[in-house]
């Protein structure tokens, strides 16, 4: 099955997860030809959002090794990429991440955006914390649009340093992100940051292939 195959591959350390050579987990070649991100403003209550690809081709390719595969080479690089854009936006001082359902993490035995959100805390030198938590309710992918862009429901864990950056595996509607910020700033933040592996335009969005 072409499935297997394709989980057999994301699976193994060393290889790319795009053109699946052997080498570091996502080559040269491939990082350097992946989708720019779509030029939009951040989701609303973000004073930024940051991504590394648009969610389309090989970036949803990335994005699969990462959820799927979870090995810490992409992990690394994906972090690496991050923390550099993150530095050039607003200082934040905290890391965090949206906490993925209860069966999401069961599923795939951790939370993906936890991983990355402490990898990216790792390559930045700050602190990594969970700030959020999730109350009950349905899991975004079995949502219509409307319920996905007001975002899951979320709660401040704890009271929520200056400024935070809020960590997710692929921003689309930016619902997530958005709910993530209005806990944060509820329990106290005055500066909201995401960052992601990926960013999707909305439907209604044109013109979002260029990266100017
Ligand atoms: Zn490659």
């Amino acid at each position: 099955m072409l499935g297997t195959m394709c989980l057999a591959d994301l699976l193994l350390p060393h290889r790319c997860p795009v053109c699946r050579e052997p080498g570091p987990a996502l080559c040269g070649r491939c990082a350097a030809s992946l989708p720019a991100v779509p030029a939009l403003a951040p989701p609303p209550g973000l004073d930024a959002c940051h991504a590394i690809t648009a969610y389309r081709g090989d970036g949803r390719a990335v994005v699969a090794a990462l959820k799927f595969g979870g090995s810490s080479g992409i992990v690394g690089w994906g972090a690496i990429e991050l923390a550099r854009r993150v530095r050039d936006g607003p200082p934040v001082e905290i890391v965090t991440w949206v906490p993925t359902t209860p069966a999401h993490r069961h599923q795939r035995g951790r939370d993906q955006a936890e991983v990355l959100a402490r990898a990216v805390a790792g390559a930045m030198g700050l602190p990594a914390a969970r700030l959020l938590r999730r109350l009950p309710g349905p899991p975004q992918a079995g949502r219509s649009a409307t319920e996905r862009r007001l975002g899951p429901p979320l709660a401040a864990a704890r009271p929520a340093p200056r400024a935070v950056l809020v960590v997710d595996d692929v921003v689309t509607t930016g619902g997530s992100v958005s709910a993530a910020a209005r806990a944060l700033r509820a329990a106290g933040a005055g500066i909201v940051v995401a960052a992601a592996f990926a960013r999707t335009p909305p439907a209604t969005a044109h013109g979002g292939r260029g990266g100017a």
